[in-house]
């Protein structure tokens, strides 16, 4: 490490994305040993359409009886304790720089799980109004990392054109309403024509808004759409 970057780190500690504890100043890492260990990607018998752990074979009941646009859709890890809290930063307490770790992840994560190399790979978009308030969209940070990870194309194909509350302030059904046709392909986005796509979102509860992404894209002539979320709710 160069002298430069030690001062950097010694005046701007570096600190565990999961629970803040301070890394030594050397490190590279973006965890302490402890979250290290006690973190995981999913793993073993997931349902097959949506990447959501099961204890059964084939596909979970959502999806049994939900017909889902995308094709496949693979989620990095369990939306819950420390993980949860960090994605909470991360989209909500200005932490965009987390982006760093997690779209890293999921770019190892996709090598492990052979997620599919795609034509282009597409951010969830936010709106505007919240894009301003944030100062980022989260989504399309992870995308970045990602497509840099992996050489990947990252295109913003998508907008958002409803106005619609946070997903994690409704109940099953109301998701579905709320991000139903929320979503339109942008003006100036390319011809998406027998192209293959990878959606790229933080939480996949439902599934709702990933599929709508899905559907608009699948109208507009993609012929594969896959997802890569960051986490999963599981129930
Ligand atoms: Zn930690
Ligand atoms: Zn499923």
């Amino acid at each position: 490490m160069r002298l430069k970057d030690v001062l950097i780190r010694f005046v701007y500690p570096r600190r565990c994305v999961l629970c803040s504890e301070l890394i030594g100043i050397e490190s590279d890492k973006y965890l302490c040993s402890d979250c290290e260990k006690a973190t995981e990607y999913i793993s073993g018998n997931v349902c097959e359409k949506c990447g959501m752990p099961i204890d059964y074979p084939g596909m979970c009941r959502h999806c049994r009886n939900t017909k889902r646009h995308f094709d496949e859709a693979f989620a990095v890890y369990r939306y819950e304790d420390r993980i949860r809290e960090a994605i909470h930063r991360f989209k909500y307490r200005g932490k965009g720089g987390y982006a760093k770790f997690f779209g890293t992840e999921m770019a190892h994560f996709a090598d492990l799980e052979e997620v599919p190399y795609v034509d282009y790979v597409v951010p969830v978009p936010i709106s505007d109004e919240r894009r301003r308030r944030r100062g980022y969209n989260q989504c399309e940070l992870l995308a970045d990392v990602y497509c840099r990870e992996r050489r990947q194309v990252c295109i913003n194909a998508l907008v958002r054109i409803k106005k619609t509350k946070p997903q994690n302030e409704l109940k099953r059904k109301e998701r579905i309403k709320n991000v139903k046709n929320a979503f339109a392909l942008s003006n100036d986005t390319v011809d998406l024509k027998d192209s293959s796509v990878l959606i790229i979102d933080d939480i996949f509860t439902t599934g709702s808004t990933a599929d709508e992404c899905a559907k608009v894209l699948k109208r507009a002539g993609a012929a594969e759409v896959y997802v890569l979320c960051l986490s999963i709710s599981v129930k």
